[in-house]
């Protein structure tokens, strides 16, 4: 192992979030890490890659700290740095569910089940697997049965939620997101809603590919991640199967593009032959879009005698 990706959250208060963020910044450059940390006075959400002494000694000083000594560190091998940057944000929310009335998921959250309880769960008759993710992640990867939000960011849910989902407040619902850390808040908010029976996955679909029992049994395809790997595979059972298509031609496809309209960038799966067909664009104005970056590309490469 040459590298390692950690994913990492805490809702947490911190106190002077702008000057931590600053201090954090130039702690995490100075280890030569690369990656995106979140900080926000709710609390930290992070994924940084880097050679494991690197990674073991931000793990250390974070357990140093008593607001994080009990931090749940996820961790994936990796070839390379995931990420070209390093980036430390003060945000509002470290994940941006925008609520009108806002949940603190030390208050209010779903049940915590474990990768082994979650599947048991999702085998149960009468229960409804819901993905709390954006469209363009699921279409690459998901477990079987779920729904599929109509969503391109995660603060539409909630809408979604009040106008497609309401019929299941007296079911059993079972959520998911990539590490857990939209379900913290979002299961919060299902049951402020009237949601009578609901769990999250704790941990996420990378602790559930992970987990020596389950080994990301009933995943279909990949799990989209937000960073330069785009995605990463969670079912280690041997039945791995691919549920991406073109969005063009339907064709089974995994590879995800940013449509070639750098106005639109839009999440498209795209084969090979309809990228060049299409110049990488969703639709036939943005093929036809001035700055269409894949034609630019194309004239930057081609030969100029
Ligand atoms: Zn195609
Ligand atoms: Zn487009």
């Amino acid at each position: 192992m040459n590298y390692e990706v950690l994913l990492y959250y805490k809702y947490v208060p911190i106190d002077q979030p702008e000057a931590f963020t600053q201090e954090h910044l130039a702690f995490c450059k100075a280890l030569g890490l690369k990656g995106r940390i979140l900080i926000g006075k709710e609390g930290i959400n992070g994924t940084v890659s880097g050679t494991p002494e690197q990674t073991k000694a931000y793990r250390e000083h974070m357990q140093c700290d008593e607001r994080f000594h009990d931090m749940v560190f996820k961790s994936e091998p990796a070839q390379e740095h995931a990420f070209k940057k390093m980036k430390v944000r003060y945000k509002q929310e470290i994940v941006n569910l925008s609520l009108e009335d806002d949940v603190n998921p030390n208050e209010q959250t779903g049940k915590r089940l474990s990768p082994k309880d979650f599947r048991e769960a999702m085998l149960q008759e009468d229960v409804v697997i819901l993905d709390a993710r954006n469209t363009y992640e699921y279409d690459l990867g998901h477990f079987k049965g779920a729904i599929r939000p109509d969503i391109e960011t995660f603060r539409e849910l909630p809408e979604w939620i009040r106008e497609n989902f309401s019929q299941y407040k007296d079911k059993k619902v079972l959520t998911y997101c990539t590490g857990g850390i939209r379900c913290e808040k979002f299961s919060g908010f299902l049951v402020k809603e009237g949601f009578q029976d609901v769990s999250q996955l704790e941990g996420g679909i990378i602790s559930y590919g992970y987990d020596p029992e389950v080994k990301g049994d009933r995943w279909d395809g990949k799990c989209y991640v937000f960073d330069e790997r785009i995605s990463v595979p969670v079912n280690r059972t041997g039945t791995e199967t691919v549920v991406g298509t073109c969005y063009h031609c339907g064709q089974p496809e995994e590879r995800y593009v940013k449509c070639g309209n750098p106005e639109c960038n839009k999440h498209l799966l795209l084969c090979d032959a309809c990228e060049e067909a299409h110049h990488r664009a969703c639709s036939t104005a943005c093929k036809h879009h001035e700055h269409n970056r894949y034609v630019k590309e194309q004239q930057k490469t081609e030969p100029t005698a």
